[in-house]
């Protein structure tokens, strides 16, 4: 058996690297005023068509869907922002002192087909702020995952931005573009062609070459933004500027949600490769209406976290190893239950520690430690035992020294703790 395919087990060894992440993100949520909030993988179909959008490449084609046994449509959560919003009007968190900022962690499943950097199912770092259009926040949202990456020392990423106006102004400019694509849309690809009257702003963002040269020359969202779109887009730019985060407007960038107005962004690491893109939000002031709750503005991203462990062992940034222990129990002719005993007064000390189930002769015992990482091993012995006493060695150096068997935990959570 397998697993399925575009799933991975974490195994111990890597799933370090993934604590190591998400001891990061605790932290810099914390200095930046977010409460962690944790939804349902799965949710009701309903959710996600209303807001994630029937026209997004997630609803048409990439959800897990299926009917449970009382005959109700469900789907594992292909993104959270839907699940957030959700919750938030559930919980009418629209009561509560604003703005309300919140992040998640978490597996999230798509149907997309598996390769590097893009599995079925993966992991994203989300942030999402409620109850506030203030433009700064929006510049807020980005700087923290620009810290983020920094943090983890990830230095060479682009950050894209761009504005998708509002529904008035967007729904203007959209006539605009289809005029404009009216004689090329029998050369588009096929899911352009599709786009053009559902989506046609999506088409901006086709990867294909020849969507590209067919689109070029055509009027652009950021040159046709009502005054409000306008000058909040300005408004974002500045506190960036002041912020000293370099961006590049990409008039472009539409991202793969029909949720977003105003500010979307997307932050590309040239180490990736073909999936690039690394994380990437944006401004979501009627999702909340549309999936039926209070008229409420919010902003946030998600993060691909494969993809942040691909571009950070790509650059080379350091990464815990794991399952080290500090210290390893060696013993020959002892009963397996003192050496047991032994172990435990040490974990309740605070020191990890590890000891032989194997049967193992003295010598693979020490090489055992050697591998598992011990920096200190105890020698217990018959004679050690009868002489209340044990050895202590000090891997590195290769010296060792007796210690009253009554000291033993006491002197090696010392040690421990020194090192
Ligand atoms: P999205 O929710 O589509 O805006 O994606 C946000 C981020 O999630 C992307 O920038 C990727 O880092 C990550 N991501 C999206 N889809 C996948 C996938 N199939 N596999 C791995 N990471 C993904």
């Amino acid at each position: 058996m397998k697993a399925p395919r575009g799933t991975r087990d974490i195994l111990p060894g890597e799933v370090e690297k993934w604590q190591f992440l998400e001891g990061k993100i605790k932290r810099i949520c914390r200095l930046f005023g977010y409460g962690e909030i944790r939804t349902p993988i799965f949710e009701h179909t309903e959710l996600f068509l209303r807001g994630v959008g029937e026209t997004t490449d997630i609803v048409s084609k990439e959800m897990y869907t299926f009917m449970d046994r009382g005959e109700r449509s469900l789907t594992l959560r292909p993104e959270c922002t839907a699940s957030v919003c959700r919750a938030y009007m559930e919980h009418k968190m629209y009561g509560d002192l604003q703005p309300v900022k919140v992040y998640y962690v978490g597996p999230m499943f798509r149907y997309d087909r598996p390769q590097a950097g893009r599995y079925r199912q993966f992991h994203q770092f989300g942030v999402e702020v409620f109850g506030t259009e203030d433009p700064t926040v929006d510049a807020e949202v980005i700087a923290l995952s620009l810290v983020f990456f920094r943090e983890l020392g990830l230095s060479e990423f682009e950050l894209h931005i761009n504005s998708v106006g509002c529904p008035e102004c967007r729904s203007s400019y959209r006539g605009k573009l289809q005029e404009v694509l009216k004689e090329r849309v029998g050369e588009l690809c096929h899911d352009c062609a599709g786009r053009y009257e559902k989506n046609p702003l999506r088409i901006l963002d086709c990867k294909s070459e020849s969507c590209r040269e067919l689109t070029e020359g055509v009027p652009l969202m950021v040159d046709n933004l009502c005054r409000e779109c306008g000058v909040h887009f300005e408004e974002v730019k500045k506190a960036l500027d002041v912020l000293g985060e370099a961006y590049v407007v990409n008039p472009r960038l539409v991202r793969g949600l029909d949720y977003y107005t105003k500010t979307a962004f997307e932050i590309i690491s040239p180490v990736l490769g073909a999936q690039s893109s690394i994380g990437g939000g944006g401004r979501y002031d009627n999702l909340m209406s549309e999936i039926g709750g209070p008229d409420t503005p919010g902003i946030g991203f998600a993060i691909g976290l494969e993809r942040v462990l691909l571009a950070m062992e790509a650059a080379g940034a350091k990464l815990p190893v794991g399952n080290l222990v500090d210290v390893f129990v060696a013993t020959a002719g002892v009963p397996g239950e003192i050496a047991l005993k032994l172990v435990m007064e040490l974990r309740a000390a605070g020191v990890a520690v590890e000891k032989d189930y194997m049967g193992r002769s003295l010598k693979a015992q020490f090489k055992f430690a050697d591998k598992k990482g011990a920096r200190f091993l105890v020698i217990l012995g018959e004679e050690e035992i009868a002489a209340g006493q044990a050895t202590v060695r000090y891997m590195a150096r290769g010296e060792q020294e007796n210690v009253e068997l009554k000291n033993l935990v006491r002197y090696l959570s010392g040690l421990v703790e020194e090192a």
